[in-house]
């Protein structure tokens, strides 16, 4: 008997693949296939259990040549393995150097080399941190060549991205971007999305599903048998959410919110931790060298709406934007990552020279207009520690994990093709 001919029945056994889908449903995943581990794996397993003591190790010199190997061998990354090292080492040099027993008793000459060294190794990193602007001047001119270069963008436009994350921007030298929502700028209304999250929250914690008063509200509303299913399949809170605003349009999200809110509001205790900065901010970020680009009036998924309200809302808040900051905008980011042919169109109508998206479809025909981006979500590059690990953040953005999650599943329209093969799990 081969291994093909026996069945492991891993239902029921708390496996994602086993669960994901429906009963009826043969999940066909590459890395999670259902056969044994093998003999070697299983071997080493026993025999650190009957160990019995389960302590840190140090990796041993063989698995990281044979990971570095296999990366380079696999996507060529040998240089972004080394730059992970360079950040790392610099790290290191400096804390050192802030040490005064180190600096102390190391030797002068031993001193300046160190600083030399940090001086030169920061030149070299600063080069790939590129504007907005930078980025696609080069794609432009088609001149990106093999160097990497990164660029940071924050969605949103919330309060804490001027309180937080411009300061620390500007600290570390970091050009960064920020897409804003023109008519929640300034305003003390919660973005939609979050009142929705918090309906979906509450009513997960208290049916452990979503809310039977938000299947009422949908029963008003024409929603497809299939987005319902996926509605209800949905393990949490987030997906939920996800599934909903996929579903309906933007007036009816509203209508479903205000309807839940009747019962359980908004709390006002937080509601100021989810308001979006105001006008004087946005200039303050767009002084402080940073770009800002659009994000839409409300944050609509474009796909979902008419054409009149994807012109509006794509040009309405272009005019806005450049009037309240008195130079011209070229950058738009799609809210939750959700386009299609026709946003894009209009996207290209209201005059924007680059469109960001937040998977890796793009429209050949338009690839300015549909850059991907990597997401990076709260506590997504920590440590088991949970402090900030730069090796994590390596990975989610050289791609690593798209491997083990699901590739993009939403529908852009019918021209699409992935900008890169991605794997089925
Ligand atoms: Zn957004
Ligand atoms: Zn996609």
């Amino acid at each position: 008997m081969s291994t093909f001919d026996q069945v492991i029945d891993r239902r029921d056994t708390r496996s994602l693949k086993w669960t994901r889908y429906g009963r009826d449903v043969l999940p066909l995943w590459v890395a999670d296939m259902d056969f044994p581990a093998p003999e070697p794996v299983l071997q080493a397993l026993h025999s650190a259990v009957d160990h019995g003591v389960f302590g840190y190790e140090l990796p041993t010199r063989k698995l990281g040549e044979t990971v570095a190997a296999r990366m380079e061998k696999l996507y060529g990354w040998k240089d972004e393995v080394s730059s992970n090292a360079v950040e790392v080492y610099v790290h290191g040099l400096r804390k050192k150097l802030e040490n005064p027993q180190f600096v102390e008793r190391a030797k002068p000459e031993v001193v300046a080399q160190a600083r030399q060294r940090i001086a030169e190794l920061e030149e070299r990193r600063a080069k790939v941190k590129a504007t907005l602007d930078e980025l696609g001047r080069l794609l432009e001119s088609g001149e990106a060549g093999t160097r990497p270069y990164a660029a940071v963008t924050v969605d949103d436009g919330y309060r804490d991205a001027y309180d937080l994350a411009l300061p620390t921007f500007r600290r570390l030298g970091i050009p960064a971007a920020f897409f804003v929502v023109t008519d929640l700028v300034g305003s003390r209304e919660v973005p939609l999305h979050d009142r929705l999250y918090y309906q979906l929250a509450r009513g997960y914690a208290r049916e452990g599903r979503v809310p039977r008063a938000m299947w009422h509200a949908l029963d008003r509303i024409d929603v497809p048998p299939a987005k319902r299913l996926r509605l209800h399949r949905a393990l949490n809170p987030f997906d939920a959410l996800q599934a909903l605003l996929e579903s309906v349009t933007q007036a009816e999200a509203r209508a479903i919110a205000e309807r839940l809110e009747v019962e359980a509001p908004f709390p006002a205790a937080v509601a100021e931790r989810f308001c979006c900065a105001d006008w004087s901010m946005v200039r303050a970020m767009a002084e402080a060298g940073m770009t800002v680009g659009s994000h839409t009036r409300t944050h609509v998924f474009l796909n979902r709406e008419r054409h009149a309200t994807v012109t509006d809302q794509t040009s309405g808040s272009r005019r806005r934007l450049e009037a309240e900051l008195g130079r011209p905008v070229a950058h738009f980011a799609y809210p939750a990552g959700q386009f299609n042919p026709s946003a894009v169109k209009a996207v290209s109508a209201a005059g924007y020279r680059f469109a960001y998206t937040a998977c890796r479809h793009i429209l050949p025909a338009h690839a300015r207009l549909t850059i991907p981006r990597k997401l990076l979500w709260e506590r997504s590059c920590v440590a088991a520690d949970g402090s900030f690990s730069p090796s994590v953040m390596n990975a989610q953005v050289s791609g690593l994990y798209d491997l083990v999650n699901p590739p993009c599943a939403l529908d852009h329209g019918t021209i699409l093709r992935p900008m890169l093969a991605s794997a089925c799990c």
